[in-house]
């Protein structure tokens, strides 16, 4: 049940001096706050560091005066974090962390509310969820809920086993597994766009659309995680979550009610319906890349390899670019190309529906051919949706031009827009599980990427390098389209403002 009032309760973050905790979760429980969406609530910061209340409250401070435009009443939104320095292992600190809350909790009336919040190195899931239980920090009135951080195991079987712990602790409808893709509002808008429309719905299947494409594209290199990514790559990292909960989302069918239950349900059938794979028609169906070096907005950028905690003969792909088929009555035939790097010439995440073409082109005298029309959801940085149609050429002659009908998100609501973390956090204290993934799709997703990992980790790719910083991927690609007569949509041209 998704409680519709203002949730009391008590988030415990575990992983507080992190990065993620410092830019994202501090920055959004200070917005909630400010929208009096929360104000019985207390925060424990739990990390390793040695630290003060008064210096953990000074951190949420810096952090808010960092990242967020609005500077009100943060003292006040401070003095309601505490500190706790914690070793992961030890039942001595959960015993001390449970007398915290618990004082908390009548303090501040919190009606024995729990967030757990794991903000850690996902090898600590499983035993701060067995910690927490056997210490009796789950023991409490009301409810408790874990809040955990991608990645979910590495593969389907370390993903099983992790599971397997966590539910020693929680139920299933108790654990909120982030994918912060689900948090952005255009993706919350794939469903409104097909749903609420009639101009959509209808036409949304085989026989009108001739395929869909998927580019999640970053100008950024590895970073700082390169000890991490090493063991993960771009298939890992990117594909089995957020590109697969995008294709879900596109593939579903209508969810007969608005549900958390009804809609989870209809996008397991869509991954259910994933066709499978075998070992050689993976590289048919699926590309990989690794970035050699090159310039990326003007800067000279070194190539993966030579990157910080990168093997010099990385075998780790920064790209993938793949070629999913959806075997079920609406979308027989409809290749959904989705495509993912690092170090590419834009970043940007986009959607672009491409239909199919009208029967006869009563304009082929104009100079150019007709194009298809396209529906483009731009979800980031831009937010909007771009439709593109033809209509006449103003002028004496029946000709035809493409035009384009764009909807920003920008214009109306920017500032109002909330962050995909502030919508996930509260979400999570309201029990509302509706853009979590729940461990069906997340056991569907990696059996099919364990399908393509299994293949790709026996077989070293030579040719890795194989494209240049600052460019659209690797020219396979390209190929991956064009034997189906199709081509990627250039995205940057596709931009909102063009
Ligand atoms: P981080 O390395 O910056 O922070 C890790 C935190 O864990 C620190 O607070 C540290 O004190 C604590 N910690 C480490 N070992 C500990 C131990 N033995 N006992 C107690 N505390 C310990 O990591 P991060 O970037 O904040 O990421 C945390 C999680 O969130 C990871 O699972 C990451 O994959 C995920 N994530 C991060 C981001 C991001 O933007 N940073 C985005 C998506 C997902």
């Amino acid at each position: 049940m998704i409680e519709e009032n203002q949730p009391s309760v008590l988030i415990m973050i575990f992983g507080a001096t992190g990065d993620l905790a410092k830019r994202k979760l501090f920055p959004s429980i200070y917005r909630l706050f400010q929208k009096e969406k929360i104000n019985k609530f207390a925060v424990v910061g739990v990390a390793r560091r040695e630290l003060s209340n008064d210096e953990f409250q000074a951190n949420v401070k810096e952090s808010i005066l960092t990242f967020t435009k609005e500077q009100e009443n943060v003292d006040e939104f401070a003095s309601h974090f505490y500190y706790h320095s914690h070793d992961v292992s030890s039942s001595e600190s959960y015993i001390q962390l449970k007398d915290i809350a618990d004082r908390l909790d009548s303090h501040y009336q919190l009606e024995g509310n729990r967030v757990f919040y794991l903000a850690m190195a996902p090898e600590f899931f499983g035993t701060i969820a067995e910690q927490v239980k056997e210490q009796g920090l789950t023991d409490t009135n009301g409810y408790k809920r874990l809040v955990i951080e991608k990645p979910f195991g590495h593969s389907f079987e370390s993903a099983l086993e992790l599971n397997k712990r966590i539910r020693t602790a929680f139920e299933e409808d108790e654990v909120y597994r982030i994918d912060h893709y689900l948090g952005k509002e255009m993706v919350q808008n794939i469903e409104v766009i097909r749903f609420a429309n009639a101009l959509f719905e209808p036409l949304w299947n085989s026989r009108y659309i001739s395929n869909i494409q998927v580019t999640s594209s970053e100008t950024l290199g590895v970073e700082e995680r390169g000890r991490y990514y090493e063991t993960s790559g771009a298939l890992r990292d990117m594909v089995q979550n957020h590109m697969l909960q995008m294709v879900a989302l596109l593939a579903m069918e209508p969810p007969i009610r608005l549900t958390t239950e009804e809609i989870r349900s209809e996008k397991v059938r869509a991954l259910r319906s994933l066709r499978p794979m075998t070992k050689e028609e993976v590289n048919q169906y699926f590309v990989r890349g690794q970035y050699g070096a090159g310039t990326v907005n003007q800067e000279n950028v070194p190539e993966y390899r030579t990157e910080h905690n990168v093997d010099p003969e990385s075998n780790t792909e920064t790209f993938v670019a793949g070629k999913l088929m959806i075997d079920n009555f609406r979308w027989a035939g409809v290749p959904f190309y989705i495509r993912t790097g690092k170090r590419m010439d834009i970043k940007s995440t986009k959607i672009v529906v491409q239909f199919k073409d009208i029967p006869m082109n009563l304009y082929y005298n104009t100079e150019e051919t007709l194009q298809p029309n396209l529906l483009v959801i731009h979800i980031q940085p831009e937010e909007g949706i771009t439709l593109l149609l033809n209509a006449k050429k103003t002028g004496g002659d029946v000709k035809s031009t493409p035009v384009q009908l764009s909807y920003s998100n920008k214009s109306t609501d920017q500032l109002n827009t909330p962050e995909a973390y502030e919508k996930l956090l509260f979400a999570s204290m309201r029990g509302d599980a509706t853009n979590f993934t729940h461990w069906d799709e997340v056991a569907l997703s990696w059996k099919f990427v364990d399908s393509i990992s299994e293949v790709w980790e026996n077989t070293k790719e030579s040719s890795f390098p194989n494209y240049e910083a600052g460019t659209s991927g690797p020219r396979p690609a390209d190929e991956l389209l064009e034997s189906d007569g199709h081509f990627w949509w250039p995205v940057e041209n596709l931009d909102l403002e063009n």
